[in-house]
């Protein structure tokens, strides 16, 4: 079997490569790269990408992605696995959810928006480094797109079905998912940006799971995330051994993604149901309190469905000013 190539790095048969895909040059000279680490197999396979912490506040993605990367045996290997550690490391750098405002360009950038297959070669150096990332997803066979949201949610996959060009990515997008071991929720009208919609554009099986508490490497979050990265590797035929199951069973339906609530008040936020709760039309998921201690909005479920979390935006705390997403919704079909 031929050398695994990509980027400039170069892995053997059997061999382990941590480097750095690409980079973009700062004003000072100091160069920004996307590490990686290949994992190559003894035996030809599937190309598995794996990104963590396209968002930079969500870094126990990168937490599982390293526990897998350091579990995963070479010699048992069938294939590669291409772990991106940190796609956004502006972001990664600073714990921000976004590319921080990079002087003079403005930037900000969201990665998750960017188009990374084909990327936006002139645009700014976030929109570049997508183009970094977006080189090893034309070498995959399969993606995952490892995210997180804050504590107080479910675990869940976010598939995109209308996405896929056609049947046979269909059915490999949800055998991944149904490996994975999350409740699923599609997410339809999704642009093709970022890790999933670069892919899916380009028939590559990809899906974004979304584990709990972003900021922490808390143990058992961090383990559901190996879990599933490994049984997905199973379920591709790169590795042997039985899919093992997640420690929260999986919601059982035909879910997909709604709408988020908004809060039309300033205040505090109270959840009223933990997430994952089916709430019917008319419950009220989260009450606002101003900072007087009164009572001034329910914010009620528009439909019957499910809040999946509860958020500040992307601001992470429940104190919130009126106009703010505070919650993700799914229902079921
Ligand atoms: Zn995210």
């Amino acid at each position: 079997m031929a050398n695994f190539e990509l980027a400039g790095l170069s892995a053997a048969p059997g061999e382990v490569v941590k480097g750095h895909l690409g980079h973009v040059t700062l004003a000072d000279g100091n160069k920004v790269g996307v590490p990686v680490v290949i994992v190559n197999g003894v035996e030809d396979g599937p190309t598995l990408v794996v990104t963590a912490s396209i968002h930079g506040t969500e870094i126990n993605g990168t937490g599982a992605l390293l526990k897998t990367v350091n579990a995963t045996d070479p010699t048992q290997l069938k294939g590669r696995l291409v772990a991106i550690t940190v796609g956004n490391p502006f972001a990664f750098q600073v714990g921000s959810y976004f590319s921080p405002v990079i002087a003079p360009t403005g930037d900000g950038i969201n990665m998750s928006s960017a188009p990374m297959w084909p990327a936006d070669s002139g645009g700014t150096v976030t929109l570049r480094l997508a183009g970094v990332i977006g080189e090893a997803i034309k070498v995959a066979t399969h993606s995952i797109d490892v995210h997180s949201n804050p504590p107080d949610a479910i675990p869940f996959t976010l598939i995109r079905r209308d996405a896929c060009p056609d049947e046979t990515v269909l059915a490999e997008m949800e055998k991944m998912a149904e490996a994975w071991g999350f409740t699923v929720i599609d997410s339809p009208g999704r642009s093709a940006t970022g890790v999933v919609g670069s892919s899916l554009a380009h028939g590559i099986p990809s899906m974004t799971p979304e584990l709990i508490a972003d900021f922490f490497l808390w143990e058992d979050n961090i383990n559901s995330g190996q879990i599933g990265i490994t049984n997905v590797m199973k379920a591709i035929g790169m590795l042997e051994g039985d899919i093992v199951a997640q420690a929260t069973t999986p919601m059982q339906g035909d879910f997909y993604m709604a709408d988020r609530l908004t809060s039309h008040k300033g205040g505090l936020m109270w959840i009223k149901h933990p997430p994952g709760t089916f709430l019917r039309e008319g419950d009220v998921a989260v009450d606002m309190m101003d900072v007087w201690g009164d009572l001034i909005e329910e914010v009620k479920m528009p439909y019957d469905g499910y809040c999946w979390s509860f958020t500040g935006g992307v601001g992470y705390t429940q104190v919130v000013p009126e106009g703010t997403q505070i919650a993700f919704t799914f229902r079921e079909r």
